[in-house]
């Protein structure tokens, strides 16, 4: 069923006038919190093998990746790159895949396409590495889970913490692969907490001094440690503040002070203006701040920050994809109305997120007016895939609320029988396996 579902969505997409339809998979894999390796921040269901069962070279010359690399070459998105295939029908530019473009023309890829024998690949060192090594993390944020902080984990999910495999040897295996990457990513859990990180850096000190690290931090954490680091490196920062009111930032944001992250701020600014760079500020456009988004858009103008609007899609309290198709009426028209400036590249590239966002949410709309939820379908699909166990409580309730949702609407047959007969049966599973609770009982939580 999820194949047939998977097939009919893939044929709904664009195809994207290159070859291949990214390049992510043939310069870039991502560690998890709990040893999966993925290409990217997107694909989160086709892993190239798990750490330390794999080792890193099986994960990167694998047949995994290489049966990832050649769906891409082929414009099928079915091994888990459902969420840049849906956004392509949208704007291209939003696709998560337009990070590696600039990879054009700098990677052989013609061997994938009509691929026969998979023996004969000469495959590129990776460009990039995405570390995201651990789940520590300080705050409980309105719309995160306990799979990226240990704060949620332990007080919200109240669960044991992750099991962390990366150990000595990940640090020995990666030495192969440092000196050829151009770009190394870290986000968390909160990067500047996690141990492992600094031991990397150290080592890109040591083998590859030139290259490009980029951090996602709550900006909450600026210890000596951490400028020690910083002013050994050549770091580009994107803060994670979703909110310029202080209230609202503390409700969302929960544990961090404002006053702590607007005086970091200055400092990473400050920092990126002596290496004439520029701040990046990542934005979660939820329930709770909507309304402030073009302000935020005109304070980082004011501050030559780029604005990057995240896509949330979780959890149903905080996502704008839940909303109806009249609330989104009014959140595109409150966007759509406001006149940002467009004098400077910053101001540009701002205006341009939140056209690209208003496009989104125009999209959602459409759905909701249609009856169609393609959206939701696709994240349900990846909710049932590779990590749905690890992420269970989470899961747990994000599908029985879905299932909630959706039993009184009337629905495609297709959609129907997706989210009733499998979410049901996942739900049923899950139920017994956590805390012995029954689907009625989870489905009568969820309606509290
Ligand atoms: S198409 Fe998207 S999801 Fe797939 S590998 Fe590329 S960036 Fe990742
Ligand atoms: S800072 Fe990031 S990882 Fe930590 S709770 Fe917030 S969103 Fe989650």
């Amino acid at each position: 069923m999820i194949n047939n579902f998977k097939e009919k969505l893939n044929s709904l997409f664009d195809k994207r006038d290159k070859i291949p339809a990214c390049y992510a998979p043939f310069t870039s894999m991502l560690f998890d919190q709990q040893g999966r390796v993925t290409t990217c921040y997107c694909n989160h269901s086709h892993h190239l093998g798990i750490y330390p069962e794999n080792t890193i070279k099986e994960c990167w010359f694998g047949n995994q990746a290489n049966d990832l690399r050649e769906k891409i070459s082929n414009h099928d998105y079915s091994n888990g790159c459902f969420p840049c295939a849906y956004l392509s029908t949208i704007n291209k530019d939003i696709t998560y895949s337009t990070n590696y473009d600039s990879y054009e023309g700098k990677v052989r890829i013609k061997k994938y396409s009509g691929l026969s024998n998979k023996n004969s690949l000469s495959i590129n060192m990776p460009k990039e590495i995405g570390f995201t090594l651990s789940n520590i993390c300080n705050l409980e944020c309105k719309m995160c889970d306990g799979f990226y902080s240990s704060q949620i984990r332990a007080n919200r999910e109240k669960l044991p913490n992750l099991k962390n495999p990366y150990d000595k040897n990940f640090l020995e295996e990666l030495k192969y692969f440092l000196p050829t990457l151009e770009k190394a990513n870290f986000a968390g859990g909160e990067p500047f907490l996690i141990d492992m990180n600094y031991k990397i850096w150290e080592l890109l000190y040591e083998m590859n001094p030139n290259i490009y690290i980029h951090v996602n931090t709550n900006a909450t954490i600026l210890t000596q440690r951490v400028k020690k680091i910083l002013n050994k490196l050549n770091f580009n920062i994107s803060l994670s503040i979703d909110s310029i009111e202080k209230e609202n930032y503390e409700r969302i944001r929960k544990n961090a002070s404002f006053e702590k992250i607007i005086e970091n701020l200055e400092y990473f600014l400050s920092y990126h203006e002596q290496r004439n760079r520029k701040l990046n500020l990542l934005v979660c456009p939820i329930q709770q701040n909507w309304t402030e988004i073009p302000n935020i858009i005109e304070f980082c103008n004011g501050k030559n920050i780029y604005v990057r609007l995240s896509i949330t899609y979780k959890p149903s309290d905080s996502t704008l994809s839940t909303l109806d198709a009249d609330n989104l009426t009014e959140i595109i028209d409150y966007w759509s109305n406001y006149e940002l400036p467009a004098n400077n590249i910053v101001e540009q590239f701002n205006k341009i997120q939140l056209k690209n966002h208003i496009d989104l949410i125009s999209k959602w709309k459409h759905e909701k007016e249609e009856g169609t939820d393609v959206w939701e379908s696709l994240l349900v699909n990846e909710y049932l895939s590779g990590n749905f166990e690890e992420r269970s409580e989470f899961n747990r309730r994000y599908l029985s609320d879905i299932l909630n949702r959706n039993s009184s609407k009337t629905k495609s047959e297709d959609y129907n029988l997706f989210t009733k007969k499998i979410i049901d049966n996942k739900l049923k599973t899950l139920a017994s396996n956590y805390n012995k609770k029954t689907l009625s009982e989870i489905l009568s939580e969820n309606k509290k």
